[in-house]
């Protein structure tokens, strides 16, 4: 177990010093791109197509310089792979093929996914855990609409990258993992402990809202932001880890906490080896949100047989005099 907890300390530091996504050559500032977007938007001046685009893509959002961009994009990629050369990245990410004005479907479907599977989680706990005598029924309960919003604001992000969705994904997916450490540390200290759950979540908000002001109003600082979901996302997995570690002797069922914070760690391996899209569809990083929906059903499963665990020792200690 020791040499195991070394490997996954060492990988996770490794991980902390090797997270920079892998930027693809700048596709938008090479010299065919640039060609073919002044060619392309003299016609948006003059109206002509795509100056003219249809409903699906309006209702996205997408305008005439976009569609030039997107247009522009693919034809420096089919170029490319004519030539034999490196696919290339645009403005950061690589050339998908949307979909009814769709730009990253396969992320769009897999966020629904985990969507889907915290509803899903949640009604089996629902059906199950009374909420009268559990004390972590509302943490678990306000950690659903913390998900629920997150995964839905991914959706938005991926269905159209503007920079308005793109904040507000950063910043839900940030809310998700720093409640999801903020429960951890509830499960640590016991929520009759109110005076310390008190602090600690009034330090979680303050940092939070601190977090998103610097980020909205003073400067987007990508590294920055970067930096912070690290800290708080190993942070978070290791807080779990650690409980897990410390309770799996009395608790058998802790391994469900455990396969879901070792799967995430996992999985995270495919933010870092990006690749250019598999049928310019499926890219890492929708692989990472189809990867972490499977996962809803050991965490609720376990969330019920925690709250079943704290239940027995409730009325254990209510018996005894
Ligand atoms: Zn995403």
């Amino acid at each position: 177990m020791s040499s195991f907890l070394m490997y996954l300390q060492s990988s996770i530091f490794l991980i902390a010093l090797l997270w920079n996504p892998v930027k693809g050559s700048r596709g938008d500032t090479c010299k065919q791109f640039l060609i073919c977007m002044r060619q392309c938007s003299k016609g948006c001046s003059l109206d002509e197509y795509p100056g003219k685009l249809p409903i699906y893509l309006t209702v996205f959002w997408w305008d005439c310089t976009d569609e030039c961009k997107y247009q522009c994009m693919h034809n420096v990629t089919a170029s490319d792979l004519r030539n034999n050369k490196r696919i290339k990245q645009f403005y950061g990410k690589w050339p998908f093929i949307r979909f009814l004005g769709i730009q990253e479907p396969a992320s769009v479907l897999f966020s629904i996914f985990n969507g889907i599977g915290h509803i899903l989680g949640w009604r089996m706990f629902r059906s199950i855990v009374p909420n009268t005598d559990y004390n972590m029924y509302s943490v678990w309960k306000v950690n659903l609409v913390v998900c629920i919003n997150g995964w839905f604001w991914s959706t938005v992000f991926h269905t159209r990258d503007l920079n308005w969705t793109e904040k507000m994904d950063y910043f839900c997916a940030t809310s998700m993992v720093m409640y999801s450490l903020f429960a951890c540390l509830m499960r640590f200290i016991g929520l009759e402990n109110k005076r310390s759950c008190f602090i600690v979540g009034l330090s979680f908000c303050c940092l939070f809202c601190y977090h998103v002001f610097y980020l909205a109003f003073v400067r987007f600082d990508y590294g920055y932001n970067m930096k912070f979901n690290v800290t708080i996302g190993i942070t978070n997995l290791c807080s779990w880890l650690s409980w897990c570690l410390t309770h799996y002797q009395q608790q058998p069922y802790v391994w469900k906490c455990a396969v879901v914070t070792v799967g995430v760690f996992l999985l995270l391996g495919l933010e870092l080896g990006d690749f250019p899209p598999i049928l310019w569809t499926f890219d890492a990083h929708s692989l990472w949100h189809l990867g972490t929906a499977p996962l809803c059903y050991f965490w609720y499963s376990f969330l019920v047989d925690d709250a079943k665990y704290q239940l027995s020792m409730k009325r254990k200690t209510k018996k005894s005099p």
